[in-house]
């Protein structure tokens, strides 16, 4: 018999309104762009299984915020046993940048050993770049933070950027459980 373990991690998605957040998360698990997604009340999530050996897998529980940002409202619920948080900022948008640093501060402080994947989105809009590649992983090898840009429209470097956080998060775990 052929049995395999799941091993599964509560992640939550967060940055502005309109950065991308949701069209990440279709894209990553349905593999299409859906450039107008309507948000419904309260948090939804998703779910992306992520293999790195035989008979193990990594599952992600990728919450998603419902327009809440907006707010800034969102609850302790959202946050409560999240091991890895996606902070999303829109590279077109230097403001998107600034307030994820300022989230991702207040995340840190509240949660010291939460793992970071730091997101600029939207690549395909180079000739409207405002934030600076460089700027962004200076920032993010500082901190020791994931980051990756990407583009939830042509679907580049998605899958990789929730790949390298799957891995982190499994070996953090098997680090704690060896
Ligand atoms: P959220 O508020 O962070 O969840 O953002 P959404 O996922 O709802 O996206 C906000 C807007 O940005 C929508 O109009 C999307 O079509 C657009 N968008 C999202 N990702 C990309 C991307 O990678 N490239 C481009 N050009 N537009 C994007
Ligand atoms: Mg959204």
């Amino acid at each position: 018999m052929n049995l395999i373990k799941t091993y599964q991690f509560k992640v939550v998605l967060i940055g502005e309104s309109g950065v991308g957040k949701s069209c990440l998360v279709i894209r990553l698990t349905k593999d299409i762009f859906q450039s107008l997604h309507i948000s419904t009340i309260g948090s939804s999530f998703y779910t992306k299984i992520f293999s790195f050996k035989e008979n193990e897998e990594i599952k992600l529980e990728i919450w998603d915020t419902a327009g809440q940002e907006r707010y800034n409202s969102l609850t302790r619920m959202y946050f409560r046993d999240a091991f890895g948080a996606i902070c999303v900022y829109d590279i077109t948008n230097k403001d998107t940048f600034f307030e994820v640093k300022k989230r991702i501060q207040e995340l840190k402080s509240e949660s010291l050993d939460i793992i970071i994947l730091l997101i600029g989105n939207k690549i395909d809009l180079e000739d409207e770049r405002e934030v600076k590649y460089e700027e962004a992983a200076e920032y993010a090898e500082e901190n020791g933070f994931l980051f990756y840009e990407t583009s939830a429209k042509s679907g580049e470097n998605i899958g990789e950027s929730f790949r390298a956080l799957a891995s982190l998060l499994n070996k953090n775990n098997q680090d704690i459980h060896q």
